[in-house]
């Protein structure tokens, strides 16, 4: 199937609801092929003098819906499959939350602990010479993603510019507020991910307060999440990052947490808090579980262990699909990533349209849409899966796949 470009993730996704779809050959075959794939090759002086050879991606899978959208990763296990993946479900992502965009996704094969400022600076600029020629304000935008950061969007931004020689901060988001930022845009995976869940607890009948939860993962989404939760009187009782947990079942002071972990760049030995590993983490007994880290947290070994009552995906796929399949069947519900996540790519939007109008935002104004946006979406869920009789994940990639093939529809590209 590589030779056809295939994204085989995608395909298995698609296979599994395609009966219920009734999707015809050409559909599958649309939805399961990126419409362009970029793998780059280029050197960077390292601060030794030594060249180094890196290798990039772009992964520009469906733009029926508007100019296609996503996050640029950098991580040492980046591959093509995986950037697929995830540009896959970033068209879905952006179908299911009512944006008009597409979907896409980039990424370097890097470590980026490895190197310095000035390094990590080099290489971002060098990516984006080779990527620049393919993007633009109006054909593809970029975004942060896993071990990308404001700073390194304005470093992309520059290099834009200076290439094309124009002004054109709609080209990239998660640019810093000076830059052409919007506001909220720091927290807004995590704020988005805490809408989504206010109003599906209010479907199951859950209250917020004392409500017990578990974070896993401690970057800017887990620790923005943790601090909202606890500012919102839920009782967050564990949190991890790659070192190893901590708990204390009368709930985490979240702010000192992160005092600590700033100063000690681990959540661990935590004062009056229990060192826990990862694996123990996932397995505690609560109301929900937030998966903030990586991918394949869930897998079919420990799906059946897991005790929580609800689970919020705020990473992408944190849960393997053997192991969906296992929650499923146990009655855990899990909101998945392509809602829970999407505060970050609706904030994006909002940053895209104050460049593109040259007017911008309150911070007041921008938190007032991104909850209504996500609740909005949270709303069409519950109607999707009522109507369809199935668990969120299908009932999400339902709507969204209609969506999409409408937009391919009414151009005339499917029948
Ligand atoms: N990387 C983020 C995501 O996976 C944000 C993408 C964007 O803002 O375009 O949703």
């Amino acid at each position: 199937m590589e030779k056809d470009n295939v994204c085989i993730n995608c395909y298995e996704m698609l296979d599994k609801i395609a009966g219920k779809l009734g999707l015809s050959e050409p559909e599958t075959g649309l939805l399961s092929r990126p419409r362009r794939s970029y793998t780059f090759s280029f050197p960077v002086i390292m601060d030794d003098s030594k060249v180094k050879i890196f290798t990039g991606y772009r992964i520009q899978f469906n733009n029926a819906r508007g100019p296609t959208k996503g996050g640029i990763r950098f991580h040492p296990e980046v591959d093509l499959e995986e950037i697929k993946t995830l540009a896959f479900l970033m068209t879905l992502k952006c179908a299911v939350i009512n944006v008009p965009f597409g979907g896409a996704k980039g990424g370097v094969v890097v470590n980026p602990k490895k190197h310095s400022k000035g390094e990590m600076e080099r290489i971002s600029r060098a990516y984006m010479r080779e990527l620049y020629r393919f993007i633009g304000p109006n054909t593809d935008i970029p975004a942060p993603d896993v071990n990308t950061n404001p700073q390194v969007m304005a470093w992309m931004l520059d290099e834009y510019e200076r290439v094309t020689g124009q002004h054109a901060p709609g080209v990239i988001t998660g640019k810093p507020l000076e830059l052409g930022g919007s506001h909220v845009r720091g927290i807004s995976t995590s704020l988005g991910g805490y809408f989504v869940l206010k109003e599906v607890l209010k479907q199951f009948g859950m209250k917020e307060e004392n409500t017990k939860a578990v974070v896993q993962g401690f970057g800017n989404a887990g620790m923005n999440i943790a601090k909202i939760l606890h500012k919102n009187k839920f009782k967050v009782i564990a949190v991890s990052d790659s070192r190893g947990g901590i708990y204390d079942e009368n709930g985490l002071q979240i702010e000192k947490v992160i005092e600590h972990k700033e100063d000690k760049k681990s959540v661990q030995d935590f004062a009056n808090a229990k060192n826990i590993a990862n694996e123990e983490l996932l397995e505690l007994e609560c109301d929900v579980l937030v998966l903030a880290a990586l991918e394949d947290q869930i897998t079919k070994e420990n799906a059946g262990k897991v005790k929580a009552k609800m689970i919020l995906e705020l990473a992408n796929r944190p849960i393997m699909p053997e192991a969906d399949e296992i929650l499923a069947s146990r009655t855990v519900p899990v909101i998945p990533d392509i809602l829970a996540n999407a505060g970050g790519v609706v904030v994006s939007y909002f940053e895209w349209v104050q460049n593109a109008t040259n007017y911008y935002w309150t911070e007041d104004y921008v938190l007032k849409k991104l909850e209504e946006y996500m609740t909005k979406a949270a709303k069409e869920l519950e109607m999707a899966c009522s109507s369809y009789k199935c668990i969120m994940r299908e009932g999400l990639y339902i709507s969204a796949i209609n969506k999409i093939l409408q937009a391919e529809r009414l151009r005339g590209v499917l029948k």
